[in-house]
């Protein structure tokens, strides 16, 4: 007979405060062989810290083994597929890792004299010169550092160029497609949003938004590929209808990994956008770290620039921040280094061919998985796939099944889930965005789990409806977790209840 045994290592980690008992350090140090001193007395109160109240008390193992433990609940991309949509959840090289802890350039300071960083400058000069030149576009400012916080950046650049020209206007134009830090973004700068919608493929409706553009509108923001995966075709004609009406149009580059190497922004009429090097161009991210949202615009928006902008004078490169027209800092000092250089690492590592390469592989696997779920999951939106493919849980939420059971019955067959419930215009959205970095392997057997959980559902719904089975914890109340999160933890809502 095989004994019960309460496994040694805890599977529900408890917080740390639950761990806590008093008295418990986490050091030791000899005994003082000096007179004691009151240190509040010495550095002055404003140096010391306060007691921090329940502060947890525990030893060097317990606080090492708690967070260790807590790692291995964790899915990474280290461990396998990431098809989180739109997202881009690449597998990144560890050599750029390397080269961003070269110690001239972890240790640089951003107070460091010009004569000193000339080697940083180089990093973040060459950078511009190539991220200019992969968009088709005339200036690039590395200072922002989110894809939001690019396009707050952008669509002041814009507002800064319109009201140069005596008028800000009062509109962008939305597609429903968009992602949502586009209104967002829009809001926040001051301007009205007003939707546009897509027609049957998928794609901005030519004639819907040749009626919306008016004297009113300062631009159009649109990510191309969209959200659903697809390239706007019409995207000349759409630049010249917002040309001849004097407004711009901003591209949310976001999805730029399915044109690098094959399309240029800049030749297709975008006039500004920004690019994630946190999505693109390595970095990884998801984990709520470092991002960096470069913003390239074309010649008339690049007086306009955050300030300093940094120049090449003689032989040396320098910051100018002499620039009357522009929208001022949008960052303290110039923006996350470390992505700069992951990035530069990146691209001069792959070279064109290398990036372009990375580009038609990460169409290539997108294509490869929606040829082969096209089969069993309901596809909406039937125009050429980019990077990523959308499908909806139409054929199986007749069963009762919704796109969020599906994804968690995914956790079950070892893969994080895809994109749920967006884009918004895809009802019970699948997004699935498999990056050109994995296998045609890796890439059968989240085939092969997708098609098995569509015969689950047919045969038997309740095993998906009741996922994940195999993990540390299955369904969570996550309607009470959104309405009322516990965010700070008090010792009497040890027992799960909220704490105000
Ligand atoms: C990720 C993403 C953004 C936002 O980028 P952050 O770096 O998360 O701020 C904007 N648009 C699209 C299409 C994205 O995929």
């Amino acid at each position: 007979m095989i004994r019960k045994v309460r496994p040694h290592i805890n599977q529900n980690e408890p917080l740390l405060f639950e761990r806590s008992s008093p008295g418990k350090r986490g050091y030791q140090l000899p005994a003082l062989d000096v007179p004691a001193v009151d240190a509040a007395a010495v550095l002055g109160g404003r140096n010391t810290r306060a007691e921090i109240e329940g502060f947890p008390e525990v030893s060097e193992v317990e606080a090492i083994r708690h967070f260790t433990r807590l790692s291995t609940h964790n899915y990474a991309i280290d461990l396998g597929l990431y098809p989180l949509g739109s997202c881009t959840m690449k597998y990144n090289p560890r050599v750029n890792e390397q080269v961003a802890r070269i110690e001239g350039l972890a240790w640089a300071h951003p107070y460091q004299p010009e004569s000193l960083s000339q080697g940083i400058l180089e990093v973040m000069g060459a950078l511009e010169k190539m991220l200019a030149e992969i968009t088709g576009m005339d200036a690039v400012t590395l200072q922002p550092a989110a894809g939001a916080h690019g396009e707050f950046t952008g669509i002041l650049l814009i507002r800064a160029l319109l009201e140069s020209r005596g008028n800000p206007r009062k509109k962008l134009l939305i597609p429903d497609s968009a992602h949502g830090t586009n209104p967002a973004t829009a809001t926040t700068a001051g301007y009205a949003v007003e939707n546009i919608k897509s027609n049957a493929r998928g794609m901005v409706d030519v004639e819907e938004l040749a009626k919306s553009v008016t004297e009113d509108v300062a631009a159009l923001m649109i990510t191309n590929p969209n959200t659903l995966g697809v390239f706007e075709e019409n995207i000349t004609r759409i630049a010249e209808i917002l040309h001849a009406k004097g407004a711009m149009v901003y591209m949310d580059g976001a999805n730029m990994n399915a044109l690098v190497g094959i399309a240029r922004p800049g030749d297709f009429g975008v006039d500004v956008m920004h690019l994630n090097l946190h999505k693109t161009f390595s970095t990884p991210h998801g984990g709520g770290g470092p991002g960096s949202g470069p913003v390239a615009v074309k010649g008339p928006l690049a007086p306009f620039l955050p300030t300093p902008r940094l120049q090449r004078v003689g032989s040396r490169w320098t910051w100018n921040y002499d620039l009357a027209q522009s929208i001022g800092r949008v960052r303290a000092f110039y923006g996350n280094i470390g992505m700069h250089i992951r990035a530069l690492a990146y691209i001069l590592a792959h070279g064109g061919d290398g990036l372009r390469n990375a580009t038609k592989d990460a169409v290539l696997n997108a294509n490869y998985i929606r040829t082969l779920i096209e089969p069993y999951y309901d596809l909406p939106h039937k125009a050429p796939t980019m990077h990523e493919c959308v499908f909806s849980d139409d054929r199986q939420s007749k069963r009762g099944v919704r796109t969020g059971d599906i994804a968690k019955r995914l956790i079950d067959y070892g893969f994080h889930p895809y994109t749920v419930s967006f884009p918004l215009i895809v009802h019970g959205a699948l997004m699935i965005e498999p990056t050109e970095t994995e296998s045609k392997d890796e890439l059968d057997l989240f085939i092969d789990a997708m098609i098995s959980i569509a015969q689950e559902v047919e045969e038997n719904p309740e095993v998906v409806l009741k996922a994940p089975h195999d993990t540390r914890t299955s369904r969570v109340d996550e309607v009470t977790a959104a309405r009322k999160p516990v965010v700070r933890w008090k010792p009497e809502s040890t027992s799960g209840k909220a704490a105000d």
